[in-house]
């Protein structure tokens, strides 16, 4: 399916109204009991294709609209949602991963879901490793016997290098040649968005997304999405997530339904916006680097060109290593439009400090503290005068 053109395909979607009611919208539809018409249906209707309704924990018709213009925003052929982006990470994890497999996740990867990997999953027997996402030789390298899970992020949680995706699955597929249980490869695509990129026809397996982010634009839902091409991999996710009992609600399925006619005019605005913010932040007093993907010099710049044709509201700035952290704090704490505050992708900026060198295992290069901002929709004069404002915090 054409990767173009996505707000048209997003807005036409195929939908079938009620009789007589063809609103703009799809309806919503909430249930947990579901009435059959008789016996028979009771014990043949099957959910797994969606040929029957059977609980409201195994869809709905607005989960399933919801799932299927996932997909289509994706580029992919089939959806699962999960009540978070974490939990469809962990999903994920589960779905595919049992006691003496491994695990490959890049250093760079969105922090919770390491934190799964740490608790859950080595509790259960399962063990991970991390990897340079920069160095498909340290992927190579790092692949055993046992690791049947490969986790991508592109670009990695907040600093921003862009992955060689096409590389890092082609070392996986070798490694994977001749076994029983193939590698999967699964990115978490919530930067992408299914608009930067089209993840599938970078050959991986499975995409992720936390619908909190993009599809949603409000900042005031949680969920997320495991989309894939391949049928199978699909029944194992499908059949984990059954077992688990991770719905999600018709209202919230709506919220995200409602987002998806902007996503793609939001993530362009957005875009566009950030790479002003980025670009002027890279020339001022006390920042020693900005990571921004399409800011030459940042890491995987060159891929970014190559594969994608947008970048996510996001950047970072690493300080002057001579700036103290406590001066950081202070330069957060006086910015008045952006706010403190996790996620991003809404409709307001925000930003967050980091110390790296707690957060990456395989080390940090920069001695100095770091401040990620994700830019919201606000008016961007407004956004640098405040960014303007602050700064002089970091000197005294
Ligand atoms: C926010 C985020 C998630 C998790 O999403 P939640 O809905 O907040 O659980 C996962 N991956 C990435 C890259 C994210 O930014």
């Amino acid at each position: 399916m054409s990767r173009e053109r996505l707000s048209t395909q997003l807005i036409h979607h195929p939908y079938k109204p009620p009789e007589g009611f063809e609103a703009v919208a799809p309806g919503v539809h909430k249930a947990s009991t579901v009435i059959f018409p008789n016996v028979h249906a009771l014990r043949t209707y099957d959910w797994k294709d969606k040929s029957g309704y059977t609980y409201g924990l195994h869809g709905t018709p607005t989960t399933f609209t919801l799932e299927e213009r996932i997909a289509t925003l994706e580029g992919g052929a089939h959806c699962v949602l999960a009540p978070s982006g974490l939990a469809a990470v962990a999903l994920v994890d589960m779905a595919f991963l049992r006691t003496g497999d491994e695990l490959l996740i890049p250093d760079n990867a969105y922090g919770p879901g390491k934190t799964f990997a740490e608790g859950e999953l080595a509790a259960w027997g399962i063990p991970h490793r991390f990897y340079d996402p920069m160095s498909p030789a340290d992927l190579a390298a790092k692949i055993s016997p046992a690791t049947r899970l490969v986790w991508l992020e592109a670009p990695g949680s907040i600093t921003l290098e862009f992955p060689d995706i096409p590389a890092l699955v082609a070392v996986v597929r070798q490694a994977s040649e001749g076994r029983e249980r193939p590698i999967v490869t699964a990115l978490d695509n919530t930067w992408g968005a299914g608009i930067a990129f089209a993840a599938f026809d970078l050959g991986v397996d499975l995409s992720v997304q936390a619908l909190t982010k993009y599809p949603s634009g409000g900042a005031d839902v949680l969920m997320g999405s495991v989309v894939t091409r391949d049928e199978a991999l699909h029944r194992t996710v499908l059949l984990c997530h059954m077992r688990l009992g991770l719905g999600v609600a018709g209202n919230d399925a709506e919220l995200v339904l409602r987002g998806l006619p902007s996503i793609e005019l939001r993530y362009r605005a957005q875009d566009a916006a950030t790479r002003e913010l980025a670009h002027w932040m890279q020339g001022q007093p006390g920042v020693a680097q900005v990571f921004h993907p399409a800011l030459a010099g940042s890491p995987g710049h060159g891929t970014w060109q190559r594969d994608a044709r947008a970048a996510g509201c996001l950047f970072s700035a690493a300080f002057d290593a001579s700036i103290p952290q406590e001066r950081i704090d202070a330069f957060c704490d006086s910015l008045r439009v952006f706010k403190l505050g996790w996620s991003w992708a809404g409709p307001i900026s925000l930003c967050a400090p980091y110390r790296m060198s707690a957060i990456r295992t395989l080390g940090w290069p920069h001695a100095g503290g770091l401040v990620r901002f994700a830019i919201g929709l606000e008016h961007v004069e407004d956004l640098r005068a405040d960014l303007a404002q602050a700064l002089p915090r970091l000197q005294s």
